[in-house]
């Protein structure tokens, strides 16, 4: 603990100090009051012991100055130590932002009793600032862990929808088109019933990393929507951009040769995806909902058709009035 005594007196400095030293404390002493702010600075003490009559500036106006240099948070006792012993000094120098106030002479025992005493308190807000920051990362790590899927890692259905609806409300004030896809693995119950779930799960991974690695802005998000289903969201995406960002995925899927001997697409694993893009409207909040549906009929096209391919739905551009 290092100890800051701002003090102009010889003899009642003298007095302090040697307690100090008793006490096996560090301290460093300034003779009045703008010396003392400057060595607040500089030395950033753990305890300040005030003196109140002093030349230049007095002890509560050095208070009141230290406190106005302590950021956010950072809190110093400060206990006062004066001649002026009235109730409304006391009040004052409380007022001020000092935490005690002792009348001068302040007898040894008592002043080593009030420093141990601040020196508890300073400790178990210290151990209270340590709990708050673990409770901070705990909390951060919680809100991360809510929005991504434990088997792949990739952002889950609940992220989604959050990112979707953002997305959609941003699109709509930009009156930027917005694209959706809507990705599914061909014939996977057969993959699981072949293979065995474990497999299938390995398999679910490796898809979705391949799916992240085929994005190509920042913006776009991939998501698991369930299952083996999969859906990204490509704002400021118009239709010929989604059939390119769709198209890498499916390809990059295939490229991952997972081999699949039971699918009716292709000798390795792949996916079928639905793409849709709209338009968004202010104000046509459910318009996302239409999206996702677009995007849906769209999977089941490609699917209908034979699997491990893109369909695209036919833009419905929506006027803006
Ligand atoms: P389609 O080509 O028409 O999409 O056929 P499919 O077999 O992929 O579709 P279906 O919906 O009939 O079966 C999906 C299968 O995906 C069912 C289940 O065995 C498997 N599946 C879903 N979620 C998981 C998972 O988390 N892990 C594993 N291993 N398998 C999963
Ligand atoms: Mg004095
Ligand atoms: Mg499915
Ligand atoms: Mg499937």
């Amino acid at each position: 603990m290092k100890v800051l005594l701002i003090e102009d007196t010889v003899t009642s400095a003298t007095v302090v100090c040697q307690l100090l030293d008793k006490m096996g404390l560090e301290w460093v002493h300034a003779r009045d009051g703008c010396a003392g702010i400057e060595a607040f600075k500089k030395v950033r003490p753990d305890l300040v012991l005030l003196d109140v009559i002093m030349p230049g500036i007095d002890g509560f106006e050095a208070a009141r100055r230290i406190r106005q240099l302590e950021k956010d948070g950072e809190w110093t006792p400060i206990i006062f130590l004066s001649a002026k012993t009235g109730d409304d000094d006391l009040e004052r120098g409380i007022a001020v932002g000092g935490d005690d106030y002792l009348a001068k002479p302040v007898s040894p025992a008592v002043l080593k009793a009030k420093i141990c005493a601040m020196q508890r308190i300073a400790q178990m807000r210290c151990s209270l600032l340590v709990l708050t920051r673990k409770l901070d990362d705990a909390n951060r790590e919680l809100t991360r862990l809510s929005s991504v899927d434990g088997l792949t890692g990739v952002a889950n259905r609940r992220a989604f929808d959050a990112t979707l609806l953002r997305e959609w409300r941003r699109a709509a004030r930009a009156r930027s088109p917005i694209s959706l896809l809507v990705i599914d693995v061909d014939c996977f119950k057969q993959f699981n019933d072949a293979y065995g779930h474990q497999v299938g799960d390995e398999c679910l991974k490796a898809v979705a990393r391949a799916m992240e690695g085929a994005t190509r802005r920042p913006a776009d998000f991939v998501a698991r929507y369930g299952g083996e289903e999969f859906v990204v969201v490509l704002p400021d995406t118009a239709e010929d951009g989604a059939r390119i960002v769709a198209e890498s995925m499916r390809e990059a899927v295939e490229s991952l040769a997972i081999t699949h001997r039971f699918s009716s697409a292709a000798r390795v694993v792949t996916v079928s995806v639905g793409a849709a893009t709209v338009q968004a409207d202010r104000g046509d909040e459910g318009g996302f909902g239409r999206l996702l549906k677009s995007a849906d009929e769209s999977l089941y096209e490609a699917k209908r058709t034979g699997r491990n391919r893109v369909a695209v739905a036919r833009t419905a551009v929506e006027a803006n009035p």
